[in-house]
């Protein structure tokens, strides 16, 4: 029997792929819930834009159907050895081949008062309904963490007018990722929203707790002000969740390491999805990728592998994408925070509105590298295509007309921007008109 332990999409893909290829019996063991959820959705229930059974992209006879079975337990041990796991509840399970996707867990760094009640991460199902529980009469709340966990948190939290004061240990917003022209276009955009207070270059230094032990204010560390709340949300990133996995040897560092066929270094076990950790990382990838497309791309992988065809994990190019607040992000390739050697940065921003591309290419060659890109929509097969064939930025620009993704009537930017690039640069580019998008990509 295939057994793996997480429901979430790593895991529920990688079943989805051996069913493909076999009929050998599949079990998926989760503790969080019965059945598979989308975990970024989680923020839509909370400001009841959704049900939880709406998260649910599967009917619940899919996986009957698939003969899947769906055990809601907790994994204590794992006996390599023996190919064998002991639940919680006693009972004992063995296994064939063993899937390992037990996803991530909020990180808390030993912070006085950080298991108050009142205190608490947001990741999984029962932090949502804890949150709810402890936010039900909140008037004010505090947020640890400037990431995009703590922006929905900061976002979640408002749309029930609870106050936000939210602690980023960066002098500006997500700086670690993004380079300071984007940094400031998301401070100035969260300055626009109603009741939340930014302090940056700020960090905890503790929570505050009545007799009950019930959180209710915290102390800043640099200005040493303290702030009363009545909840504080942990979002000061994730690491892999792994603790019941270190006693039984297989190897770990952050993550459960693993190859590029996503074997770990015990026989017939692998490990997927925000769980794991590549021993040697792909190039200008990093070890650990803790996104939704980075899983289930594994989950595939792994699906394929262990049912007869061994398959790398190889995803290509580098994107992401997110939202702060009203603003929505796109990644393509690589824009680090800091420029790099031997790279030339173009930034388009626009006088009035929220739009800010970054292009990075390399000075000798012109080698397009990536973008960022705030409040456009650009494709990403075209991106992705331009990246592999290794275009040049004059390439990328002259054509951007064909990676724009919003509709017709949507105003255009690409004759403003590429004025802007030949001012700067001393070139002569013209905007070609917008060719059908699939003809860039085939
Ligand atoms: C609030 C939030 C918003 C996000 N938004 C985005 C986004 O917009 N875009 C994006 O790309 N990514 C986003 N992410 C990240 C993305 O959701 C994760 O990368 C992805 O869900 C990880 O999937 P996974 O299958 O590896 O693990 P998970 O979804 O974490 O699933 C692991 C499961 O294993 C279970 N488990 C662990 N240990 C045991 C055990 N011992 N016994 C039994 N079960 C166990 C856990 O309970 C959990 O259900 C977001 C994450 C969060 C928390």
């Amino acid at each position: 029997m295939i057994v793996i332990i997480g429901n979430g999409i790593s895991g529920v893909t990688a079943a989805r792929y051996v069913r493909k290829n076999s009929n050998e019996p599949i079990t998926i063991i989760s503790s969080e819930s019965k059945y598979f959820f989308s975990r970024t959705a989680l923020m839509y229930i909370y400001m009841g834009h959704m049900t939880f059974e709406h998260t649910q992209p599967y009917e619940p006879q899919f996986w009957e159907k698939n003969k899947i079975e769906l055990l809601q337990a907790k994994v204590e041990t794992i006996n390599t050895k023996e190919k064998l796991l002991t639940l919680e509840n006693g009972n004992n399970i063995s296994y064939s081949k063993l899937v390992l996707a037990t996803g991530a867990k909020p990180n808390k760094f030993g912070w006085k008062g950080q298991d108050a009640k009142g205190v608490r991460g947001m990741y999984s199902k029962q932090d949502l309904d804890y949150i709810e529980k402890y936010t039900k009469n909140a008037k004010r709340a505090v947020i640890v963490g400037g990431g995009l966990i703590g922006i929905e948190l900061a976002e979640m939290l408002l749309t029930r007018n609870i106050e936000v004061h939210f602690l980023v240990r960066e002098t500006l917003f997500w700086n670690g990722v993004l380079p300071d022209p984007e940094a400031k276009l998301i401070m100035s955009h969260l300055e626009k929203h109603h009741g939340l207070h930014m302090y940056y270059s700020e960090e905890l230094d503790e929570i505050l707790t009545d007799k009950n032990d019930r959180a209710i204010g915290v102390l800043t560390k640099n200005s040493k002000e303290k702030i009363d709340c009545q909840f504080v949300g942990l979002t000061a990133g994730v690491s892999p969740n792994i603790d019941f996995i270190k006693p039984s040897g297989i190897e770990t560092n952050r993550g459960i390491l693993v190859n590029r066929l996503l074997e770990t270094s015990a026989p017939d076990v692998y490990a997927i999805g925000d769980c794991a950790e590549f021993r040697e990382p792909l190039p200008g990838r990093r070890p650990l990728e803790q996104v939704w497309y980075t899983g289930k791309f594994m989950g595939e992988c792994v699906g394929k592998t262990i049912t007869g065809t061994p398959t790398e994990y190889n995803p290509g190019h580098w994107f992401n994408s997110a939202k702060f607040f009203e603003i929505e992000y796109q990644t393509y390739g690589w824009v680090r925070s800091k420029k790099e050697e031997g790279h030339d940065n173009f930034v388009y921003q626009h006088a009035t509105e929220e739009i800010l591309l970054h292009f990075v290419f390399e000075k000798d060659t012109r080698k397009f590298i990536g973008v960022n890109n705030f409040g456009l929509r650009l494709r990403h097969q075209i991106f992705n295509n331009w990246l592999l064939n290794e275009v040049t930025i004059d390439e990328v620009l002259t054509n951007l007309k064909s990676a724009n993704f919003d509709p017709e009537f949507y105003k255009k930017y690409e004759d403003e921007i590429i004025k802007q690039f030949n001012q700067q640069f001393g070139t002569s580019l013209k905007v070609a008109k917008a060719k059908w998008w699939k003809k860039l990509t085939t």
